[in-house]
């Protein structure tokens, strides 16, 4: 088809529109700016919404997590995203992978890369489809929310690794979805932004625990069966391999020596969150470390 030619920018509706759009900004920006609140984030409202229903899980503040990358500071560590503690061997420093499931709470995630983007430090953040914040299931597919692009992208440009946090048993049993196809969506859904995905975490969903089956078993790198049986009917597990979604590891299976987690709110040490401290001011060079934590159990506010 062709389009005739246009002389002048008032002749063109689009660039009109355009101009008008641009001149509304300069002016808002040139009076408003000196009131954030009214420019909200695009995920403004859905924040808001989250932070009700569960800032008050938090038991550990900000003060503690910055307690804990102070200590990984030193500079006898090597601080990674998983993606590449995986591939790193060196027998002269304390190789950790610091890793981040977000579950329910993506906003604490925001908080939290901030602290580590103070100390240079960066992390992976496994993304949880069937969290809340995530989207909707409708004719077995999930409609993704658009506002939620914009915290990937935020912790992405903050240096973070974004992975997709595996409840695949969830999303096969409970909304009859693919495992294959549902990965490679997510892949292609991060590579529209511009985020490369190159692993992904299980997450330990109800179904999960009541089958006694991890998340990872989905996968036939590491299944240990070839079926489950969930209400009486029966679902193939380990049927697709890591490649075949596209992915190239999984959290719990790369290569460490040690893990230390607070899963459920609680550091898997005796001496709870002072015994992880002392650890890692005790481990030596050529020490591999994970270290996961839940952005929601962080950020409690001082009584
Ligand atoms: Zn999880």
């Amino acid at each position: 088809m062709l389009i005739k030619p246009l002389n002048r920018w008032s002749d063109d509706p689009a660039r009109m529109a355009v101009l008008f759009l641009t001149f509304t900004l300069l002016f808002s920006t040139c009076v408003e700016d000196t009131n954030i609140n009214d420019h909200p984030v695009p995920y403004a409202a859905l924040e808001k919404q989250i932070r009700a229903e569960n800032d008050w899980r938090a038991v550990f503040t900000w003060d503690q997590y910055t307690e804990l990358i102070t200590v990984l500071s030193d500079k006898k560590f090597l601080v990674l995203p998983l993606n590449e503690m995986r591939s790193t061997f060196d027998s002269s420093l304390v190789v950790v992978g610091l890793r981040h499931d977000i579950d329910i709470h993506p906003f604490k995630a925001l908080e939290m890369s901030d602290i580590e983007k103070l100390f240079n430090l960066r992390a992976t953040y496994f993304v949880l489809a069937t969290a809340e914040y995530y989207g909707t299931v409708a004719n077995c597919e999930i409609i993704r929310r658009p506002e939620m692009d914009y915290v990937y992208k935020e912790l992405y440009n903050k240096g973070a690794e974004i992975g997709i946090h595996n409840d695949l048993l969830t999303l096969m049993i409970s909304y009859n979805i693919n495992p294959k196809i549902f990965t490679l969506e997510e892949i292609n859904h991060y590579a529209t932004l511009g985020i490369p995905v190159y692993g992904s975490a299980a997450h330990g969903s109800q179904i999960a625990r009541d089958l006694n089956v991890s998340n990872f078993e989905m996968f036939s790198d590491f299944a240990t069966r070839d079926s489950v049986t969930y209400n009486s009917i029966k679902y193939p597990v380990g049927k697709y391999s890591l490649k075949d979604c596209g992915l190239e590891y999984e959290a719990y299976h790369i290569r460490y020596d040690q893990y230390y987690s607070e899963s459920g709110g609680k550091w898997n040490d005796p001496a709870g969150f002072t015994g992880i401290l002392e650890k890692l001011k005790s481990s030596k060079p050529g020490d591999r470390i994970e270290i996961l934590t839940h952005p929601c159990w962080w950020g409690k506010k001082a009584s």
